[in-house]
């Protein structure tokens, strides 16, 4: 098979693990730099353009998408350009889009039942005291919509401290949900690397002293777990109703049981792998073996 992993960088971890394992499993693979193509989108067959060639729906039989958060608009626009030539894309560009946008997941997610955090969300209201109660109060965790890493995160502890914090972001025109804190997390959230309709590994990720997020990009550490079948069955659920086939669901361990946080198109491989010591990148192109075929995304760059 020949398969385009979407990336900015071959020398990062997750990419370069991928590119070994499609090797080893006697694949041709490039990795195309999703930045640097360019489309012609009223061509009447749609292509990709890269350097000095131009990709046909014959050039591969898979993508994987591999968007960073900081080019979700063009990165997206390249895989629904895949998916336009009938190019299987083991993500789709609606899916990626929508887990990108925190709101748009939690709303999604709770329509299909999937336990959640409580959330509120605005944009300038006159009642931020009002906002406040909706989630039970201070201490309350407030994000940054389109955050990552953990930056655009912050705990407020204090009513006055969310209050000032809320009235902050706002006045600079940021978007932000409002989401009572889960205490009893500890620290720690789970992340399930899902492929499929399986939770093929999970790690639990601890924050540093002092520090509540427990994002490995700010110095959490991870450690191997035991998910519960209420963990599996909710990592799962999430997956399906954001549309992914790979991703990792984040979830909190709550009195409520898990809840989850948020779900990652484009999950890290090297913190799983290392925690796990499963070669996930090989269970991801096994994946893609048995469900590459042409024309099969869901959407065919439609939506
Ligand atoms: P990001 O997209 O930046 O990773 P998250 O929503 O995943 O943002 O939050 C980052 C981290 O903060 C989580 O991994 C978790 O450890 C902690 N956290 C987030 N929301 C809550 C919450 N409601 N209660 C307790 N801890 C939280
Ligand atoms: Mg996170």
């Amino acid at each position: 098979m020949k398969i385009a992993i979407l990336s900015r960088n071959p020398r990062l971890y997750s990419t370069n693990r991928l590119v070994e394992a499609a090797k080893e499993r006697g694949h041709e693979v490039q990795v195309v730099d999703h930045i640097r193509c360019f489309m012609d989108i009223s061509a009447d067959q749609p292509s990709v353009h890269y350097k000095d060639r131009e990709f046909t729906r014959d050039d591969f039989q898979a993508v994987i998408p591999r968007i960073g958060a900081s080019v979700t608009f063009y990165g997206t626009a390249v895989v629904r350009q895949f998916e336009m030539m009938g190019v299987y894309c083991v993500n789709e560009s609606v899916a990626i889009t929508r887990a990108r946008d925190k709101l748009r997941s939690m709303q999604l997610l709770s329509r299909k039942g999937v336990g959640i955090p409580v959330t509120a969300f605005a944009n300038s209201p006159d009642d931020i005291g009002g906002l406040i109660r909706e989630v039970g109060g201070a201490p309350l965790v407030i994000k940054l919509l389109e955050g990552t890493q953990g930056i655009g995160v912050v705990l407020a502890e204090t009513r006055k401290a969310a209050e000032s914090v809320i009235q902050a972001f706002m006045g600079v025109k940021s978007n932000i949900l409002i989401q009572e804190f889960i205490k009893e997390a500890g620290g720690s959230d789970i992340r399930c690397f899902v492929v499929g309709d399986k939770v093929i590994a999970a790690m639990q990720r601890t924050a540093p002293a002092g520090e509540f997020r427990s994002n490995l990009h700010r110095g959490g550490s991870a450690k191997l777990v035991k998910l519960t079948p209420a963990e599996r069955t909710t990592a799962v659920k999430a997956a399906k109703a954001m549309g992914l086939n790979i991703c990792g669901v984040d979830m909190l361990r709550s009195e409520r049981g898990p809840l989850v946080m948020e779900v990652n198109s484009s999950p890290g491989l090297e913190g799983i792998e290392r925690a796990t010591k499963k070669d996930i990148a090989g269970m991801i192109i096994e994946f893609i073996e048995k469900n590459a075929k042409p024309n099969r995304t869901r959407t065919r760059g439609r939506g």
